[in-house]
């Protein structure tokens, strides 16, 4: 006997016609022999509307009682699930994150999963029942109840099926598999029967919100054989693996897009050796995450230094850099948002130089400024007008040659 854990995302169960439909299929599993835990998220938009309940008593409401609250969404699904399949004769039984033994740091929003206890659910499964888990949450030794992220319960269905030694991964979702790009932006986009581990990191690093980047990176440290699929649609998804043949070696793999960037300039810093290190280190030490880095020479005594960052973090960036002014010794600061990261993906880059020419080719040709550079063996990221945003995913989504059958979602 197998085990199989299947994750169900927010659309697959947004209704109670879904999750009766999510039962059969969890009832199917079962019934090709296989011991099943099953990873559900909160119905629909249920987590977005918990947001906005949230805004509504606080601007910034307290990270810890976010938490709880967010969890309860999951917690529906959960004991909704498991009463579904009680009702069609099998014995199930719904765990919130702390009962599956889902231990995490001790901090609230988007905490690391340290440590699975599956005691609990390894005796459930001994006993013949469906195990059903509530997805994106877990306790902090504290005894507290944390979150791991926006789309998290992904992680929760990797990390546990990595620690129970499970033989597959299942992550079914509105979309048939991985795409070469969003099908929802580029109707052309393409379901791609593979994708390995790095590649599918750096396509869900860079905004391929199809999966949660820390399920990926448990998959690859665990070596979990995982599969994107459609909870509705029958057919083959697409594998997440170490290695992807050879006819599907293409050179780009996928285009990966984020917006709501923006570009911050550091201008007149004293040439120093340690004032690079001193602006990041300030940045870091106040939780500012930056991702391109960009400095540029001007004159003999100064430097400017331009770093992108999320639009969300531009008021705490501006207010450390305004309160920090004198340690950094700057002249002026600049800061343009509207931006948008637009990036292609694929492990073929590595034998293949000049499609980062190709690319910068592509984006002049249609009159598309290119304002940050970043590369990595595997990528090239760009950042363009958020404007421009979809204009550059397509046209980068032809002339690498990705298009192919138009798949209706
Ligand atoms: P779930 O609620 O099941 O976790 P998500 O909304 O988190 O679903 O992820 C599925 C969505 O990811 C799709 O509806 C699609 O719009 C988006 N997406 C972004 N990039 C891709 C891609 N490369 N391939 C497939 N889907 C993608
Ligand atoms: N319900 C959570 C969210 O909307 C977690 C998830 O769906 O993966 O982010
Ligand atoms: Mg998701």
């Amino acid at each position: 006997m197998g085990l199989i854990v299947q994750k169900f995302g927010g659309t697959s169960v947004g209704s109670v016609e879904r999750i009766l439909h999510v039962a059969d299929r969890v009832i199917e599993e079962k019934n090709n022999g296989n011991g099943v835990v099953v990873v559900v998220s909160a119905m629909g938009k249920t987590t977005d509307e918990l947001v906005a309940l949230a805004k509504e008593m606080s601007a910034q409401p307290s990270k810890r009682e976010m938490d709880m609250l967010l969890t309860t969404g999951e917690q529906v699904t959960i004991s909704l699930l498991s009463m579904a399949l009680i009702e069609k004769g099998y014995e199930a039984i719904s765990f919130t994150g702390w009962q599956a033994g889902i231990q995490t740091e001790s901090i609230h929003g988007n905490a690391r999963i340290l440590n699975i206890e599956t005691d609990r659910i390894q005796q459930q499964l001994n006993e013949g029942r469906i195990v059903v888990v509530a997805g994106f949450q877990g306790s902090t030794e504290e005894g507290a109840i944390s979150t791991l992220g926006r789309g998290g319960s992904d992680t929760t269905a990797v990390a546990l099926a990595a620690a129970l030694k499970a033989d597959k991964c299942d992550i079914y979702t509105d979309v048939t598999g991985v795409y070469t790009t969003d099908p929802r932006y580029v109707k052309e986009a393409r379901k791609l029967l593979s994708v390995s581990y790095d590649e599918m990191l750096e396509l869900a690093n860079l905004g391929a919100g199809v999966l949660h980047p820390r399920a990926v990176e448990f998959a690859k440290n665990y070596q979990v054989p995982l599969e994107v699929r459609s909870s509705i649609q029958r057919e083959e998804g697409t594998r997440i693996e170490e290695e992807v043949s050879m006819e599907q070696n293409l050179v780009v793999r996928g285009v990966a897009f984020e917006n709501e960037i923006t570009r911050v300039s550091v201008l007149g810093l004293p040439n120093s050796l340690t004032g690079l290190s001193t602006i990041f280190t300030t940045l870091a030490k106040n939780h500012i995450n930056v991702d391109i880095i960009i400095q540029s020479m001007t004159q003999e005594h100064t430097t400017n230094v331009s770093f992108s960052i999320k639009s969300g973090d531009l008021t705490d960036t501006m207010k450390v850099l305004e309160d920090n002014k004198q340690l950094l010794n700057y002249q002026g600061v600049e800061a343009e948002s509207g931006l948008a990261k637009v990036s292609i993906v694929g492990s073929g880059m590595i034998s293949n130089p000049g499609v980062a020419a190709e690319m910068f080719d592509v984006l002049a040709k249609n009159q598309i400024q290119v304002k940050m550079v970043s590369t990595s063996e595997i990528k090239v990221s760009t950042v363009v007008e958020e404007a421009k945003m979809v204009q550059a995913v397509e046209t980068l989504h032809e002339a690498f040659e990705l298009a192919g059958t138009t798949i209706k979602l």
